[in-house]
């Protein structure tokens, strides 16, 4: 019950223009089944074999986003049914999708990950290289994917200016991209400790696990 009222409250807070990814990674099936009967559709995963395991199990009307960091070897089990990948940080890895999604007669959704966060354990493009990548030709001749948007995520910080100049910098980002015909519709960015300040600073979609799962267990 508890994860059914954690996301109904949760629901309750975001503006209806935000989507939510409930974040599911460790969480069991029964957990998801229970988000699931309150409605919730749009789920997130950062293992890929995880996720596959998952979406065998559970109802096929379900969206599954990949949100962890890729192995490129591994996109294969996923590639008949995600929905959107959000932490794509490489032209070798859009390939890799864009190969994969070719034997589904797909065309898979992908988002960048920017590096926003000044720490250097955060994964990410810096933004010059994703104009770099997305003038390419290389990137022109992928037909099976398409970008459809950024991702994002923000220092661990307590000091929600920081946080929220780091958001900024990838909205503005974002915006100019668009201006430049780029046809972004999803800026994915915010968590369960940073989702308002994502919210505030543009973002329209947010990751969020821990607020309606209850904290990670990772030795279960
Ligand atoms: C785990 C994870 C989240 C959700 O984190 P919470 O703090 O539990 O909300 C969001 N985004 C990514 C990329 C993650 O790996």
């Amino acid at each position: 019950m508890l994860v059914k009222q954690n996301l109904i409250e949760f629901t309750n807070k975001i503006p209806s223009h935000v989507t939510l990814v409930a974040v599911s990674k460790t969480k069991p099936i029964v957990d998801i089944q229970e988000a699931y009967n309150a409605g919730q559709r749009v789920f997130g995963e950062n293992k890929i074999q995880e996720m596959a395991a998952k979406h065998e199990a559970l109802p096929k009307d379900i969206q599954w986003h990949m949100i962890g960091h890729l192995q490129s070897n591994k996109v294969k089990y996923m590639a008949h049914f995600v929905d959107l990948i959000h932490g794509v940080d490489s032209l070798k890895t859009l390939k890799e999708i864009n190969k994969q999604a070719q034997k589904h007669n797909r065309i898979i959704p992908c988002l960048l990950q920017a590096k926003i966060a000044k720490e250097e354990t955060k994964f990410g493009l810096s933004f010059e290289k994703i104009e770099e990548i997305l003038a390419s030709d290389e990137f022109a001749a992928l037909k099976n994917i398409k970008v459809t948007g950024l991702m994002g995520m923000a220092s661990f910080s307590s000091d929600d200016q920081i946080v929220s100049e780091e958001f900024k910098r990838l909205k503005l980002f974002y915006n100019k991209m668009n201006a430049n015909g780029a046809g972004f519709s999803i800026l994915s960015m915010g968590m369960s400790g940073d989702f308002k300040l994502a919210i505030n600073n543009g973002s329209n979609m947010i990751r969020v696990g821990s607020a309606i799962f209850g904290a990670r267990n990772y030795i279960a």
